[in-house]
């Protein structure tokens, strides 16, 4: 049996107080001076521990309290309430919702699965992501428990081009060169961030989380700097300055390099690979409705990995938005009747929030997705995005230790891991690239609402149309 892929996770509490949910409202007026008062009942010893964070202005109140509600229904007068913090209220937006961050935030901390405990209190459906489920109808089988390692479930996955055939001479000796392939273990990379506040710190611990994790993180070419040099196995530079302002020395010593898209992209791939054969090139556009011509251009001229983008929503270019999943089904399908899905490698990324969004790319046609924001968020950014506008942030990001910062990524993508291995087990697939592309083992809300709904005149439930 091959060696099980295990991310070491370990409790790293955050640096500033979390943003919880339930704040405490206890008012003062009307209060019956009880001999026992209630906040003496707190097990918790919230009320006599109280405190306030004057850097963050924050009530301990809000922040120590274990949502129990013991004081709030004995408080013989109804003087303490409980509602929600308008501080969590206001964190990130409709897509990088509080209930998101708050969830990357527990994973971060301590790297387990999260559990809602009372079944699951969301909407039926709804845009995006929300609008695809997966088919768990191997739920019931105990054998296929990857987590807790009764069977073996793979999710590694093969960055490069392959060989449709191979040939070999009279003599029986392979004749066919396979091009070079770069294997990680989680079909997850790390990507550039769209909005950060800078210091070299950030970029630090992605390194060290790639590293420790196995994987790779994208590093814009301007910011390569020497302290670098010790991750250089787990970069993949992003040449989006200037490509011939490498030394042939550091083309000869990365194993990845990403390009943007252009005309000569293809020259350059040539250009970098008379350097080093053993170079795999990335090359990265951004989603648009041509985007499936593109690729499959791009496959046929010899591409060796695709790298999809859309923006921090998920949403393709501006005049054809369609969102991430919706694409990267096109694209695939694209490829297959060209005959040159299996040749090339597509990456996605853009509105990556959750573990299940991995798992759900994957089914769409992708082999491996690139997370940006959640890795900041896994170091307490509250996506306020102060930093686009020159404020400073809330959280420093940009002075944080990097080692802190890694160990939080790490336990963040050991939760996504294990999330990862749930869905397979449930969905019986024991090995990752064979669920690459199983759109036959997914429902599509708007394709089904199509089908049961188009003959009736009705209009959609989700968008109206
Ligand atoms: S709700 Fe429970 S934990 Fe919170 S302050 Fe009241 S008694 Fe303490
Ligand atoms: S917390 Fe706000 S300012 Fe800080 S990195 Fe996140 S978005 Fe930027």
């Amino acid at each position: 049996m091959a060696h099980k892929y295990h991310i070491l996770t370990s409790p790293t509490p955050a640096r500033f107080k979390p943003i919880t949910k339930a704040g405490i409202i206890a008012w003062e007026e009307g209060c019956l001076k009880c001999a026992r008062c209630v906040k003496k009942d707190c097990v918790y010893k919230v009320y006599e521990k109280r405190s306030l964070d004057s850097r963050q202005m924050l009530d301990s109140l809000d922040t120590a309290c274990m949502d129990c509600f013991r004081c709030v229904q004995n408080c013989p007068n109804r003087l303490i309430q409980k509602s929600i913090n308008p501080l969590y209220k206001a964190l990130g937006d409709n897509y990088w919702t509080p209930e998101i961050i708050e969830n990357i935030w527990n994973q971060a901390e301590n790297g387990r699965v999260p559990v809602s405990g009372g079944g699951y209190h969301g909407p039926f459906s709804g845009p995006g992501f929300d609008a695809m489920w997966t088919d768990m109808s191997e739920i019931v089988r105990p054998t296929r428990d990857g987590i807790h390692g009764r069977e073996y479930i793979s999710t590694t996955v093969d960055l490069g081009r392959k060989l449709m055939s191979l040939e070999f001479d009279s003599g029986g000796k392979l004749i066919s060169s396979p091009p070079p392939l770069v294997e990680i273990p989680l079909p997850v990379i790390f990507d550039v961030l769209p909005w950060s506040p800078g210091g070299k710190g950030i970029n630090l611990a992605f390194l060290e989380a790639a590293r420790n994790t196995r994987t790779f993180a994208v590093i814009h070419q301007a910011d390569f700097m020497t302290d670098m040099d010790e991750y250089v196995p787990n970069i993949i530079l992003f040449a989006d300055d200037d490509v011939l302002k490498l030394s042939k020395e550091m083309i000869r010593r990365l194993k990845i390099i990403e390009l943007p898209d252009s005309g000569n992209v293809m020259a350059i791939q040539e250009h970098l690979k008379k350097i080093n054969p053993a170079l795999v090139i990335f090359i990265r556009f951004r989603l648009s409705r041509n985007a499936s011509v593109r690729a499959a251009a791009l496959a046929k001229e010899g591409a060796e990995v695709i790298h999809l983008t859309a923006n921090e929503n998920g949403m393709g270019k501006a005049e054809d938005p369609l969102f991430i999943k919706d694409r990267i089904r096109q694209i695939h399908s694209h490829l297959i009747e060209a005959g040159l899905r299996d040749e090339v490698t597509l990456i996605g990324s853009g509105g990556v929030a959750m573990a299940e969004h991995v798992a759900k790319l994957v089914i769409c046609g992708a082999d491996a997705v690139a997370v940006d924001i959640p890795l900041l968020v896994a170091m307490e950014c509250r996506v306020c995005r102060r930093c686009t506008e020159g404020i400073s942030c809330p959280v420093d990001l940009e002075n944080i230790d990097y080692a802190w910062g890694a160990s939080r990524i790490r336990n963040l993508i050991s939760g996504w891991h294990n999330q990862l291995l749930e869905v397979m087990g449930a969905m019986g697939i024991r090995e990752i690239r064979r669920m690459r592309g199983e759109m036959g083992r997914a429902m599509f809300f708007e394709e089904l609402e199509k089908e049961i709904f188009s003959g009736m005149g009705i209009k959609g439930l989700i968008n109206g149309k």
